[in-house]
Formats: C-alpha cells, sequence, structure tokens
C-alpha cells in the first residue's frame, strides 16, 4: 500500500511551510522556556537521530545481502569496477564545472576594498579554524586508508563517522560468506536478508514521521540564519549555486541518459523524498535510509544493485562536495590576487577528488577538506571563515547533490546490468 506520508508532494509542502513559519515565527516566541526555536530542535532532532539510528543496521545488512549474492554470481567484480568507474567519472565532472565557472566569471576578484573588507572579517585564529574542523573528517589520503581498516569494527559501528570502515568489513564480510559451503550458506544469507528487510521496514516507518522533522529541521535552520545579507558573496554564491543545478540537471541527465540510455526526467520526481531529505538534513548518511527506499521502492532497483552502490556512494561519492571544494579554493585564491595555473588547478581537482571519498557525510564535512587542499597550495586556511556565511545553505544544496548522484549510479548501474528500472520502460 502507498504509504501517504512519504508522498513526494506532503514533504515538499513540509519544506516549503517550514521556510515561512521560521522566516515569520521568531525562535524566542512562545511560552517561558517552551519556545518555538526549541520545540522545532527537539523534533528535528529526533527525526535526525532515528535517521542516524537506522544507518549502521541498514548499511551492514545491505551492503552484506548484496556482496554474499554478487560474490557467488562472479558479478562482484564487475560491479565493483562499474560503481568505482562511475563514482571517479562524476566528481571529476564536477569538480570541472566548478573550475569552468569560476575561470570565466571570477567572482573573487573583486576590487581591493572589497577584498580587504572580506578578509578583515575573517574571525578567529588559525588554531580556532582547526579546532572547530576537527573530527569531521581525515588528515590526509593515507589516514583515509588507514581509517577503512577498523582495528574493532564494534567500536567502528559505534560511531557514524568511522562509515567506510564499517563499509570496508561489511564488503569482507559479506564476501566470505558468499563463499560459506552449501549448506551453511543458505540459512546464513537467509537471516542477514531478514535482518536487512526489518531494517527497510524501520526505514519505511521513520518515513511516516519525514515531514514533520523536515518541517521543523528547516523551520529552525531560517529561524537562526535569518536573512543575512550577502553582499560581495552573492555572486560566489550564485557560482555555486549555478554549478551545482549544472551537475544535477544537465551533466547527470546526460549520463542517465547515455550510459544508462532512459529518460531522465521520471528519476528527478521519484527521488525528491530523498532529495528533500538530504536538503534538510545535509547529511548523505543520515539521508541513507531515505534513499534506498526511494531507489528500490519508486526506481525499482533491485536489492543487489542498490544495497552495493547507494552505502558505499553516501561516503565516497560527492560530487556536490568536490564542487564546492574547487570553488571556495578558486574563490579564495582570486581573492587573495594569487592566481594558480593550470597544473595548480588540476592538483586542486585531484585533491577534491581524493578528500570527497574522505570526507564524512555529515553537515559542514567538507570545510575540513577545504583546509586541506588550501594548505596544499600555500593559501591561507583561516580565509575559510570568509565563506562561513553562506555554508549552511550551500551545504544543504550540496548535500542534495551528493545523494542524487548516488541515486543516478544506482539507477545507471541497474539499467546496464539489464534490470528493469522504471523511466526503461517509460522511454
Ligand atoms: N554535508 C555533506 C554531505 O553529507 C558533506 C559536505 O560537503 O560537507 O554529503
Amino acid at each position: 500500500m502507498k504509504n501517504p506520508w512519504s508522498d513526494p508532494a506532503r514533504i515538499f509542502l513540509a519544506l516549503v511551510l517550514g521556510v515561512f513559519v521560521g522566516a515569520l515565527v521568531p525562535a524566542t516566541a512562545g511560552l517561558g522556556t517552551l519556545t518555538t526555536g526549541a520545540v522545532f530542535s527537539f523534533v528535528g532532532d529526533l527525526f535526525l537521530r532515528l535517521l542516524q539510528m537506522v544507518v549502521v543496521p541498514l548499511v551492514a545488512t545491505s551492503i552484506v545481502t548484496s556482496v554474499a549474492r554478487l560474490g557467488r554470481d562472479h558479478a562482484f567484480a564487475r560491479l565493483g569496477a562499474k560503481t568505482a568507474g562511475y563514482y571517479v567519472l562524476t566528481t571529476i565532472l564536477a569538480s570541472l564545472v566548478a573550475l569552468v565557472i569560476f575561470n570565466l566569471v571570477q567572482p573573487g576578484k573583486v576590487d581591493a576594498e572589497v577584498s580587504a573588507q572580506l578578509r578583515a572579517g575573517v574571525p578567529g585564529s588559525v588554531e580556532e579554524v582547526r579546532e572547530g574542523l576537527d573530527g569531521k573528517s581525515t588528515g590526509d589520503l593515507a589516514d583515509v586508508i588507514r581509517r577503512a581498516v577498523p582495528v574493532n569494527i564494534l567500536g567502528a559501528a559505534s560511531d557514524n563517522r568511522e562509515m567506510l570502515a564499517v563499509i570496508f568489513f561489511a564488503l569482507l564480510f559479506g564476501f566470505f560468506s558468499g563463499r560459506l559451503p552449501d549448506g551453511k550458506r543458505e540459512a546464513f544469507l537467509n537471516f542477514w536478508e531478514s535482518a536487512n528487510e526489518v531494517m527497510l521496514a524501520i526505514t519505511h516507518a521513520v518515513m511516516r514521521v519525514a515531514p514533520f522533522g523536515i518541517f521543523a529541521l528547516i523551520a529552525r535552520n531560517v529561524q537562526e540564519s535569518g536573512s543575512a545579507a550577502l553582499g560581495p558573496l552573492a555572486l560566489f554564491f550564485a557560482c555555486v549555486a549555478g554549478g551545482l543545478l549544472f551537475h544535477m540537471f544537465v551533466t547527470l541527465a546526460v549520463l542517465m541518459r547515455t550510459l544508462g540510455g532512459f529518460r531522465p526526467w521520471p528519476h528527478y520526481r521519484a527521488m525528491l523524498p530523498a532529495l528533500l531529505t538530504a536538503f534538510s538534513t545535509a547529511s548523505s548518511s543520515a539521508t541513507l535510509p531515505v534513499t534506498m527506499e526511494c531507489v528500490e521502492k519508486n526506481a525499482g532497483v533491485s536489492p543487489r544493485v542498490a544495497g552495493f552502490t547507494l552505502p558505499l556512494g553516501s561516503t565516497v561519492n560527492m560530487d556536490g562536495t568536490a564542487l564546492y571544494e574547487c570553488a571556495v579554493v578558486l574563490f579564495i585564491a582570486q581573492l587573495y590576487g594569487v592566481s594558480l595555473d593550470w597544473t595548480q588547478q588540476l592538483l586542486v581537482v585531484v585533491l577534491a577528488l581524493l578528500t570527497s571519498i574522505g570526507v564524512a557525510g555529515i553537515p559542514a564535512a567538507s570545510l575540513v577538506a577545504i583546509v586541506i587542499i588550501l594548505q596544499a597550495l600555500g593559501l591561507p586556511i583561516e580565509a575559510i571563515a570568509i565563506v562561513m556565511a553562506t555554508d549552511r545553505i550551500l551545504d544543504m544544496m550540496r548535500t542534495t547533490v551528493n545523494v542524487f548522484g548516488d541515486t543516478t549510479a544506482a539507477v545507471v548501474i541497474a539499467a546496464s546490468e539489464g534490470e528493469k528500472i522504471y523511466p526503461r520502460d517509460a522511454a
């Protein structure tokens, strides 16, 4: 039966209402300590916690069942290669979009006065910026790899930030469970498949309250950020937003059409609940349960493909994040009057690719990656504070693109595996 509460229209309505209520009702309105701000925070938090609660068991059971089945029909290597190839391709394309836009428009090339004004507003010391970014991600590439191999899987699973470690272990676990001897394998896999179904059912139940959670998150966000003047950052904002929209509606649409061979537009509508959840939570990881539900239920992708591509994608494939990283670095360089030659810009793209794999799917995670790139180029890392005013809304937008990128991988790969997904039928 169709669940009326997960209907994209209702979620969208909740989002729009959230914007209006957040703009009209001040956070302090209410009775005593029972303010609207407190209520919205509480409800939004509960929704986020429900989503996060589902993530680890959902990732573990989907990867184990999917890989165990894949390993048996020797499709594992093929699917793995396709998925990795698609993820790298889309991330590089997204970074190139940022490069083209920021080289053409040059939003950071402002007159000396505006530049000084922006830089003067940089609050806090280098240490403060670093401290604020602590724990959001990785130090460097070696660290990404090191942390993907957990010393203690239960320890890693107890921290939603160590998803790469959970994924790595689940991949191994699934692969070797597929190789159990015949008698043992079926019973074992039946257990994992049932556990996976239970997790999907819990996700479905959480989706019933999604409109309330999304309403509260957005209303609280709007109350907090108010209508801060963007001023000289407006052009930077427009360039990033334009790049994200281009990647989402042009690049990915072309890839769906050419690589997947289906009409892309129905896919946008079908993914709406996941996109709106990504937008309001600014976290790919927290959105994962909804993403899986949309891709399996609305697009008809098999659990075998969805269970492999999506959990992996939610941590390693971040097109929006890579685009944003390049954009910020180029913007800051322009603001400081540093011109980056093409080899340096190539370095930015490579670092954006690597760090977007390493950053966690949580709010504001890319800031630490930007610090890494700024350091690599010798630019002042405290300059990142300049883009803080726009970071929250751009985080919501880039997370939406991150999640959408993952869903396109799932449908394109499902189509290439000969699965009958909806848009293909409609084409
Ligand atoms: N918030 C983003 C995500 O979860 C990561 C980032 O770019 O900060 O996908």
